[in-house]
């Protein structure tokens, strides 16, 4: 167990700078964490980093629409960063961003390698360009109507009612989302990286399948199968495409060396964007940021999710090759998270908000540890179930483990002045000699990130403890001044027990470990401390006053968590204060007691918006709600449900637009997320309930536009 000590480089994939943290990215950073944390507690160097990734065009249009600089307004963003970094406990050395020096540098010099490589080719593209906004649109900014089944208002790379896929030049009816203006195509020239390049190819086909330095495959027996499909079997001459790195202007990104007015497509620098975040935490620590990325012994490890995979394994791993720099050691790829069983979307952000987790005085571990117990090393989803979260932090953390020191340490301190009994390495007693075959079956579930097999051995550690005390019934020998040294004993080894099972928690209950040490007064645990190799005795020796560890969670919590609405309100807008949903709920038609007066700046509070209706339906279980996909002139359509059912008839509303509050927070109903609410005009009375009427919208009106 006295491996040599490794250096390692490790990542998680780098957020858009578009919106605050969700709880996939908690996810995933909480995973990250806790394998960094098990490596340094090994005495392990770590350099763990982070990133905004700060390019591209939604950021640049989201920026625009706010009346803010893309550099602003990614200030803004990052500025949010920090309440869930510490918040939750996460232990990154650094945080960066893709908008950078560093990263500029960078990719420009892996560039200028690919192209001295003559991986670099330019061809001529043609392209939807919108003669208004003056830029070539963006797939996601062309819409239209579908070559396949002629649904209405689809997006330029795929249709969302029938699923086709097509390119956005076969949209009949095509309009910019960004000014509705008719499209024009004019061919420009772009740059591509030469993946189909056979150097490429043998590369990628080379390194999907080989192994770390450990000996372990460096991708997930499921990502590798995933990563030969694309590349395609050998003798089939599957091949990858050419992949287009360049951007015109106006774009918000790092411009092309010698090109005049191109940029790099934003995936190109965001992935480069790990090594701008350790060249910028090696300047800070004084570490010679080339010599540590040459260094052939120097593990580069990314957590990343299903979703960019592809992004990872193929075109990340070969940029690194023929860019010149060392290429990963492991992708480690994590699935999504659900919550009761219902997918979340990274991109509409919506279900836990993990700020709110914290304003309401979760506690940050909590989340931890559920997490923890439910990931593996595979690429699965972790379903959050508040009832099963509950279950788990109330009688495992709880009820098993701060369970043991809370009823040991009372007699140590009443009876013994919390001195422990010095007891040697002892065959007889079963909680010690269990430690060194627990020690290396968790240390192997930590390093193979099978988190929730090192829950479950420490927890069947705990019953036993738990089981062994019991036994001996303290509370009696207690009774009796002749069997103080047999009391001693036994909360001792107990107490020891759980020291122990501290050290192996520390990875995942880094603050209740810290406040553990304290209690012990044995600061800075590190994994040897657990004693299991001949000579070491654990440097735990006495207790102070116990105090409670951990408070049990009140499921009343939930109803908090998820009712209320969340701080996600729009991915554009970070900081934005939850509006009270009464504050807009109330109908002023015809009521009675007139809403007192507002000012200007109240009113400014409301984002009104036009919105085009692209979908309308029946909500199966209610006959009040009709589910509404909306056209706000975003990148997405925003799905709201409305209580309009009796007045109007799905069909008919497919295709108007009309007013909707945008800045409505998010709000989970039982049916689906409500990313904002439309007016109507109604008389108030339950007896009409048909009496409900849309506000229309004269024509010109686009989607999007502010109403004030
Ligand atoms: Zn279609």
């Amino acid at each position: 167990m006295t491996a040599p000590a490794r250096t390692l480089f490790v990542t998680t994939a780098l957020p858009y700078a578009n919106g605050p943290f969700h709880i996939g990215h908690i996810m995933e950073y909480i995973q990250a964490d806790i394998w960094v944390r098990f490596q340094r507690m090994r005495g392990h160097t770590v350099h763990f980093v982070g990133a905004d990734d700060a390019h591209g065009a939604p950021i640049m249009i989201a920026a625009e629409k706010e009346g803010l600089s893309p550099q602003d307004f990614v200030a803004r963003i990052a500025a949010g960063r920090k309440a869930y970094l510490d918040g939750f406990h996460l232990s990154f050395d650094h945080w960066h961003s893709t908008d950078s020096p560093e990263n500029t540098e960078l990719s420009q010099s892996i560039y200028r390698s690919l192209k001295a490589h003559g991986l670099i080719d330019v061809r001529r593209v043609e392209q939807f360009f919108d003669p208004v906004k003056g830029m070539f649109l963006p797939d996601r900014y062309i819409k239209g109507e579908c070559p396949s089944c002629g649904a209405r208002d689809q997006y330029g790379d795929a249709c969302e009612v029938c699923g086709s896929v097509y390119l956005p030049t076969q949209l009949k009816h095509p309009y910019s989302a960004l000014s509705g203006a008719q499209p024009e195509l004019r061919a420009s020239d772009h740059y591509f990286f030469r993946l189909s390049d056979p150097r490429c190819q043998a590369f990628l086909r080379e390194w999907t399948a080989g192994t770390d330095r450990h000996g372990e495959l460096r991708l997930q027996p499921e990502v590798l199968a995933k990563a030969q499909e694309w590349l395609g079997g050998g003798e089939e001459g599957g091949s990858l495409a050419d992949w287009d790195i360049s951007r015109d202007a106006p774009y918000f990104g790092i411009e092309i060396p010698d090109v005049p007015d191109k940029y790099f497509y934003v995936w190109l620098d965001a992935p480069i964007g790990y090594l701008a975040s350790l060249k910028a935490h090696c300047a800070k620590r004084g570490i010679d940021f080339g010599a540590l990325l040459a260094d052939p012994t120097t593990e580069q490890v990314h957590f990343i999710g299903k979703d960019i995979i592809y992004f990872h394994v193929l075109f990340w791993p070969a940029t690194l090759k023929f860019g010149g720099h060392k290429t990963p050691d492991r992708v480690n790829v994590h699935g999504f998270i659900t919550v009761s069983g219902e997918k979340m979307s990274k991109s509409r952000g919506t279900g836990i908000s993990p700020l709110r987790y914290l304003e309401i005085g979760m506690n940050p571990e909590w989340l931890r540890y559920y997490i923890a117990a439910k990931l593996n090393a595979r690429v699965e989803d972790v379903d959050f179930n508040p009832d099963d979260f509950v279950a788990r932090v109330n009688s495992d953390l709880i009820g098993k483990y701060v369970n043991i020191a809370s009823r040991a340490a009372n007699f140590v301190n009443r009876y013994f002045d919390g001195r422990l009994a010095v007891l040697a390495g002892d065959p007889a007693d079963p909680l010690t000699m269990r430690v060194a075959g627990l020690e290396a079956a968790v240390a192997a579930a930590y390093e193979g990130r099978e988190f929730g097999r090192a829950i479950r051995l420490i927890m069947a550690y705990a019953d036993e403890v738990n089981q062994y005390f019991d036994a001996r019934k303290p509370w009696e020998l207690a009774k009796d001044p002749a069997r103080r040294d047999a009391l001693h004993e036994v909360c001792s080894r107990c107490l020891l027990a759980f020291h122990r099972m501290t050290i192996l928690l520390a990875p995942i209950l880094p603050a209740t470990a810290a406040r553990v040490e304290a209690f012990f007064g044995t600061p800075g645990l590190r994994w040897e401390d657990l004693g299991v190799r001949a000579g070491t005795a654990s440097p735990a020796q006495r207790i102070g006053r116990y105090e409670h560890l951990m408070t049990r969670v009140d499921p009343k919590s939930f109803d908090a968590l998820f009712e209320s609405p969340t701080a996600t309100v729009e991915p554009a807008t970070g900081a934005a204060a939850p509006v009270p949903e009464g504050a807009v709920a109330a109908s002023p038609a015809g009521a009675s007691d007139a809403p007192a007066a507002v000012s200007i700046d109240e009113f400014e509070r409301l984002d009104l918006r036009i919105a085009r209706i692209v979908a309308a339906e029946t909500v199966a279980g209610s006959d009040r709600l009709l589910r509404l996909e909306l056209d706000l002139g975003e990148a997405r359509t925003r799905n709201v449900f409305s209580g309009i059912r009796a007045a109007y008839d799905p069909a008919g509303l497919v295709g108007r637009m009309t007013v909707v509050v945008a800045n409505l927070a998010p709000r989970r109903m039982k049916f689906g997320v409500s990313e904002g609410m439309v007016l109507s005009a109604s008389a108030d009375d339950p007896a009409q309930p048909a009496a409900l009427f849309l506000l229309d919208v004269d024509a010109g009106a686009q989607p999007g536009m502010k109403v004030q």
